[in-house]
Formats: C-alpha cells, structure tokens, sequence
C-alpha cells in the first residue's frame, strides 16, 4: 500500500494533484508539494544532485567550480552551500567526558592587514581586543572538539558552557586563564599551565592539542578570505565538522550530510 501523502498544514490525507510536485488538501484547501524527488524542501535537486555538490563541497571546491561540476546556476550552489555548511554546524558532538582542554581565542585577521581606519580605532591583542571571540573544547579520547562564538571570555560565559558540554567529573585542562578557575567548585578535575610564566607543557597536562586546532582553523579561514561576522559562525562550524570527522571515508562523509539533509528537509 502506497503512503498516504498528508497536508503539512493541517495533516490531512486526501489530496488532488494540481500540476507535477503540486497538490491541493481536500480539507484545508492548501497547495503543497509532496516533494519525494527532492530532499529539501525549496531547492529543486535530487539526491543524485546533491551528492555530486557535496562531493564537489568536500573537495574544497568554489562555488563556482561547485556550479561548474554539477551544472547547477551560482546562485543554486551558493544556496546549496550555505545549507550544507548550516547542518554540518549543527551536527556537533553533544557530550565530552574524560581528559578534555578548554581554550579561547580570537578570529578575524591580522591587524597589519587591515584598513588604515580600523587600524586607527585601536585595540589589543588577546584577552580585551575586539575581534570576535571563539571558545572551543577538545576531548582527547574522542580526539573531536567543539567551538562557540562568544561574545567575551569572562567566567559567566565560559563556564555554563563547559558545564552543558563536558560531563561532570571530567579532567578539564586549561591554560592560566583566571575564568577557569572555578571549575572544581563544580566538580571538574581542573588542571592548568601558566603560559605567562613559560610553562605550556607539564606531563600530561597542556592545552595543545587546542592550541593545533585553533591553528588549523585560522590557516583555513585565511584560505577563504574576508568573511562578514555574522557568517563566521558558519565557517567555523564547517571546519569543526571536517575536523570531527576526518576519519570517516569520503562515501560515508557524504551519506552523514545526505541523512542530515533529509531530517532538516523533512524527508
Ligand atoms: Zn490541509
């Protein structure tokens, strides 16, 4: 037996065919689209369609190129993407437990290569600067991490953070950040390494394996080029997805973004 097709507006299961991928509810009178073809809703591709622009997308393609390979318009690739890059900022890890580091810097470029008038606004390096703000946590065991756009880096905003992720109980390493230091009133093992004093590795206790993350992810956003702020978000939550997932096959890295794809088109 066929499935029933329902409204999406009242849930209603019987329906007239208007035109192809268009009904009319019988109850409600709406006109939706069934859209079985197609696996998010508003973008007019298929499955095969958009194996190919994530196939393209993982091979750190433009958009153009993206447009090119899958013969696809700018504008539909461009749409594509920013799709793409919104489930894979979704798709984070939700709970880190033993030895984690927690760490914070700040994005946005080097200051010699900015403009002469934002130059002269002045501003610092580190902590009390205004570029923006990026807090992230790697856990060892897993070897995943997660990062967050903050607006500071005081204890009010950190430490909820690492309360939601990081289970209680866990060893959590950072550096001397004075933020941090409430972490065992909440049942964290904290240890840290006094960078101002020289000392960033004692035994096993360092933040590097943070400090090679935050490396990585500048290098890569230097790659693109400028980005407006309110889109970093979304360049960091595609990095953290590649980093998270370096070591699944490319098969499987593009079946993981397809079945997020479906659960966010509805399909
Ligand atoms: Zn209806």
């Amino acid at each position: 037996m066929p499935k029933l097709l329902k409204c999406p507006k009242c849930g209603y299961s019987r329906s007239w065919v208007l035109r192809r991928d268009h009904r009319r509810c019988k109850s409600c009178r709406a006109e939706w689209s069934p859209c079985t073809r197609f696996l998010v809703r508003g973008m007019r591709l298929n499955r095969d369609h958009w194996k190919t622009i994530i196939g393209a997308f993982l091979d750190l393609e433009t958009i153009r190129a993206v447009a090119d390979r899958c013969h696809v318009s700018f504008v539909t690739a461009h749409s594509a993407v920013t799709i793409i890059r919104s489930v894979m900022t979704n798709d984070a890890p939700t709970s880190f437990t033993g030895i984690c580091e927690a760490d914070e810097t700040y994005i946005g470029g080097a200051w010699k290569n900015k403009a002469i008038h934002i130059r002269r606004q002045g501003s610092k390096r580190g902590r009390g600067t205004n570029k923006q703000c990026v807090f992230g946590i790697v856990c060892r065991a897993a070897q995943q991490a997660r990062v967050w756009l903050v607006p500071n880096a005081q204890r009010r905003t950190l430490i909820p953070i690492i309360r939601s992720q990081v289970k209680v109980g866990s060893s959590v390493f950072t550096d001397g950040h004075k933020a941090y230091r409430i972490l065992p009133k909440y049942g964290y093992v904290h240890e840290w390494v006094d960078h101002d004093a020289g000392e960033f590795v004692r035994g096993d206790v360092h933040t590097q394996t943070m400090d090679g993350f935050w490396g990585l992810l500048k290098t890569h956003l230097d790659s693109i080029g400028g980005i407006k702020r309110k889109n970093a978000s979304y360049f960091v939550g595609e990095y953290l997805w590649r980093y998270n997932f370096r070591h699944l096959t490319r098969g499987e890295k593009i079946n993981r973004i397809i079945d997020l794809l479906a659960r966010i088109g509805g399909r």
